[in-house]
């Protein structure tokens, strides 16, 4: 070959990478920490700073995923794993307890390329739970598996089990028995147990962690792990590990991960409606979740919050309560995180 075809193979290969540059999608990640009655009179300058020094850690993490090409899945799976090794937030090594003192975990993820998903629900010996729904999509015909079925898939897979007490923290532990208390006052005023759950402010009872990613091929992603309620009956279920609820992803409209009274965002499908917005009614995120969130389940008492994402790379970070532990990267603007209302 010739110098003058050598350079043009040369420049016709430059142009190629270049263009295959110019396609790749605007990469973004955005995390939640839990929404519920975060005052800022209510966190020590210190408290605030850890939170915030956390979420930073996730967020980052998720990105540098990203940044090198890694895909929405690992990210969002990175960037829950920092949440949940964290005793802040009530996921993994943070969760709250359950009415009779013990921990039951739910998480699950969701992949936007194929609609495939995997969950767990109420597991009480993984560290990790959002590694564990990830091994359900990947590895077993499965959506969803519970309990000890759960855990007997993990450790079959090589997944080392902890003792529940593992999880124990004396902030959740406190928070616990001022749950008790009132569950109790209310009980005896009028003996209804829905009543008296409900009555439970957030503050004591909510939290959360999530994420949702876009990567490079332009693919998106969704994952949620959660501790649930505190003071929960046993074997109660939350809205985290059910897909199209708690958790949503598709290319073809957005990405979701919620926060808040399960109860609600199960009942109205939450993550999926805001997606069948965004897909249906070719409403902007915000605004399909800002519907969801304040105009059909703000009405029927249902408190919370979501995040959001599209494959154009547009965020949105929505909640009904007075703050939401929450984070942003993307291509176009830089980390970013913020707990109170604005
Ligand atoms: N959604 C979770 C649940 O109901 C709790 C939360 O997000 O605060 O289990």
């Amino acid at each position: 070959m010739n110098k003058t075809a050598l350079f043009t193979c040369w420049l016709l290969s430059l142009c190629f990478c270049l263009s295959l540059q110019a396609e790749e999608s605007p990469i973004a990640i955005v995390i939640h920490g839990g929404a519920g009655t975060i005052e800022k009179s209510k966190l020590s300058p210190k408290q605030e700073q850890a939170y915030r020094d956390k979420l930073t850690e996730a967020v980052n993490t998720g990105y540098a995923v990203l940044d090198k090409g890694g895909s929405s899945l690992d990210a969002v799976t990175a960037a829950i794993q920092v949440l949940e090794n964290s005793p802040l937030f009530n996921a993994g090594r943070g969760a709250v307890y359950t009415y009779d003192g013990q921990h039951e975990l739910d998480a699950s993820i969701m992949d936007g390329r194929t609609r495939q998903a995997g969950a767990v629900a109420g597991v009480r010996r993984i560290a990790n739970p959002i590694s564990l729904a990830r091994m359900v999509m990947e590895d077993s015909p499965f959506v969803m598996l519970a309990g000890e079925g759960a855990e007997d898939f993990a450790q079959a897979r090589g997944v080392a089990l902890v003792d529940n007490r593992s999880f124990d923290t004396e902030q959740r532990l406190q928070q616990l028995h001022k749950a008790r208390e009132k569950l109790q006052e209310e009980l005896q005023r009028d003996g209804d147990y829905r009543a008296a759950v409900g009555s439970l402010p957030p503050a004591l009872k909510m939290g959360t962690v999530g994420a949702v990613a876009l990567d490079k091929r332009g693919d998106l992603a969704a994952g949620t792990s959660t501790g649930g309620m505190t003071a929960k009956r046993y074997g109660r279920i939350g809205d985290s590990p059910v897909i199209g609820a708690g958790t949503f992803a598709d290319n073809r409209s957005c990405a979701v991960s919620a926060t808040g009274h399960g109860e609600y965002f199960i009942r109205y499908g939450v993550a999926a409606d805001i997606c069948a917005r965004v897909q249906y009614q070719n409403k902007s995120v915000g605004q399909a979740a800002d519907e969801v969130i304040n105009q059909v389940l703000l009405p029927v008492g249902g408190t919370g919050g979501v995040i959001v994402l599209d494959t154009g790379g547009d965020i949105a970070m929505v909640f009904n309560t007075k703050g939401m532990y929450r984070g942003s990267r993307t291509a176009r603007q830089p980390t970013r995180v913020e707990i109170f209302k604005k």
